[in-house]
């Protein structure tokens, strides 16, 4: 009885469900299922800055979570491409906030490739799969070209998982961060 009339309820109500306070999006599964998201961009970003990934510590949370909002940024490749008029937007960012923000920007450029794949999100890849990775393939690219077999040879990848890694590399959104991020000063062939 009590299934029923909630399935009535929600008839009544249309789609419902939890949704996500930043895009309004229906939330599956705990999650929201908009890639565009700001709440995931600025995970997103804010893992890239974070230590474990290219290290940018002068990028917290107030300031990707502003980008992410002002759609400033969609992918970390963005980041190195804003502008004074970009940053200027964004509230709370003195002048000697950004000039360190520059200065961290530039340094991650010279940052390794197990730093390089944590940051960049990879589908179930934490900071020990990403030094795995980066020992087994040298380099992004390295990755980026691997075969599955190749994939599944790694500790720690099963199939699932290895699909998953191939699928990101095809991702259109992934692709432009990795090509913006390579036309900014990122080396990822071997
Ligand atoms: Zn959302």
């Amino acid at each position: 009885m009590a299934s029923l009339l909630h399935a009535i309820a929600s008839f009544f109500k249309g789609p419902s469900g939890p949704k996500c306070p930043e895009c309004a999006s229906i939330i599956i599964d705990d999650q929201c299922p908009n890639l565009d998201c700001p709440i995931k961009v600025a995970e997103w970003l804010q893992r890239w800055g974070s230590p474990g990934g290219v290290n940018i510590p002068a990028l917290g949370q107030a300031e990707v979570e502003q980008l992410a909002k002002l759609r400033l940024v969609l992918h970390p490749g963005e980041l190195y491409e804003l502008g004074p008029g970009d940053w200027d937007r964004l509230g709370g960012v003195s002048a000697g906030h950004r000039a360190e923000i520059d200065g961290q920007l530039e340094a991650s450029k010279s940052a390794g490739p197990s730093a390089v794949l944590y940051g960049l999100n990879l589908p179930g890849v934490d900071e020990r799969l990403a030094k795995r990775l980066a020992e087994a393939f040298a380099s992004v690219d390295g990755l980026r070209l691997s075969k599955p077999e190749q994939l599944r040879q790694v500790e720690g990848i099963g199939d699932r998982q290895a699909g998953e890694i191939a699928r990101w590399f095809r991702d259109s959104l992934n692709k432009k961060a990795l090509k913006m991020l390579e036309q900014n000063g990122f080396r990822f062939a071997g």
